[in-house]
């Protein structure tokens, strides 16, 4: 099959935020849109034209002449605000348009756009499995979907010739493609993405509420709790939406946990005990480490450097010298004596077993985990 040419699409990106922000780059990087239209307030506008993430600017009022020269349309704001939005894109879209959104749950979406009598427009639910924890067009990145999971949820009398051309668009800038039904979705995004963020929230919580009735320093929760907690930090607002549009698949998710959980504590000090750590270090070594997912496993190497300019420097020259791609690093921030850590993630595990060696004779401490 040749892939289909998008040079001649004109795209509408309703919220020009980080997400929205990122796929007008994206597009313009590799050539898809002639012409990128965004619809937001006037001052993102103007920082995403400055950015070249965007042609041309409508405000809300003005959606549907932004959107109606559009062939695909991506609906970029929070889930409660696609859920306003998709109707008038919906009336305004010409025919043959893909509609698309890239909310964290699918079911209340798409089920919306069901409601909707356009069958000569294709609405297709989309999650792109790429983040950060930074918030509007400023943070916005051309490369943020690269190896990133992108989830499509068509429906079943969606035109396939659609679905592949949103696929081919979305692979494009990079990213793997992972068509499902929408509560499929939305049942697995419970459990690894939304559940976690409930653990990390209540775990968080707890140690804060050990450190004021208690005086439990905050200080010895470093490590794996700070490893653990990290999302802790996320934002309410966006949670918010994603929690009311999927409040019955959490619900169950932290139903599960709370029985494994309790299984967990009654085994605490038998032996078996050990029969749930081999299962789960088993689990964990099976989630594909090629792609940025739900949760995003790489092939790890510890380094335990001196805490002084040049370092970080030192590390990329030696593994650029070898053709090894750093896909991810770190400063961890807890120190102990006068040493630091590096964390470094590769994307295969030849890369992290060359990278050690490299690094370990070059006088460096380095583990593996
Ligand atoms: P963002 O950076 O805050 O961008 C959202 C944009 O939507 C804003 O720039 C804003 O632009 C517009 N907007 C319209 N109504 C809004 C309202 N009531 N409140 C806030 N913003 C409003 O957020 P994002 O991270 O791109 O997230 C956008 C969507 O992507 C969400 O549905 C989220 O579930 C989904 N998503 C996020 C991630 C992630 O990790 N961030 C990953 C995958 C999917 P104006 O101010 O110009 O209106």
């Amino acid at each position: 099959m040749s892939e289909p040419d998008f040079t001649e699409d004109t795209i509408a990106i309703v919220g020009v935020g980080l997400i929205g922000g990122s796929l007008g780059l994206a597009f313009k990087r590799v050539g898809i849109g002639k012409h990128i239209v965004g619809i937001s307030r006037a001052e993102t506008i103007g920082r995403a034209r400055d950015q070249g993430a965007i042609d041309e600017g409508f405000a809300y009022e003005d959606l549907a002449s932004g959107v109606r020269d559009a062939d695909t349309i991506f609906l970029c704001t929070p889930i409660s605000r696609i859920l306003d939005l998709l109707p008038g894109c919906l009336d305004a879209a010409k025919p043959g348009c893909i509609i698309t959104d890239v909310g964290s749950t699918k079911r209340a979406v798409v089920e919306a756009a069901g409601k909707h009598n356009r069958p000569d427009v294709a609405f297709i639910g989309g999650h792109p499995m790429a983040g950060s924890e930074w918030k509007g067009v400023d943070a916005a990145d051309p490369f943020l979907f690269q190896n990133a999971i992108y989830v499509l949820t068509p429906s079943g009398d969606t035109a396939r010739s659609q679905v592949d051309r949103m696929a081919a668009m979305v692979s494009r800038i990079g990213a793997h493609v992972l068509e499902m039904a929408p509560d499929t979705h939305d049942r697995v995004a419970a459990a690894v993405s939304h559940l976690p963020q409930m653990m990390a929230t209540a775990l968080v919580g707890l140690v804060g509420d050990l450190n004021e009735k208690d005086g439990l320093p905050l200080k010895m929760a470093a490590g794996g709790f700070r490893d653990m907690t990290r999302i802790a930090s996320s934002p309410y607002d966006m949670w918010r939406d994603i929690c009311r549009t999927n409040a019955v698949p959490i619900r169950d998710a932290i139903e599960g946990y709370l029985t494994a959980l309790a299984s967990l504590k009654d085994r605490i000090e038998e032996e078996a005990l050990e029969e749930d750590f081999v299962y789960a270090n088993e689990v964990r070594e099976r989630i594909p480490k090629d792609s940025k997912g739900f949760l995003n496993p790489l092939h790890e190497l510890l380094l335990v450097v001196e805490d002084k300019p040049g370092v970080i420097a030192d590390v990329g020259t030696s593994l650029s010298e070898a053709h090894i791609n750093i896909k991810d690093i770190e400063v961890l921030k807890v120190r102990e004596g006068e040493g630091g850590s590096l964390r470094l993630g590769f994307g295969t595990l030849s890369d992290r077993e060359r990278a050690g060696q490299i690094l370990s004779t070059q006088g460096y401490k380095v583990l593996t985990r």
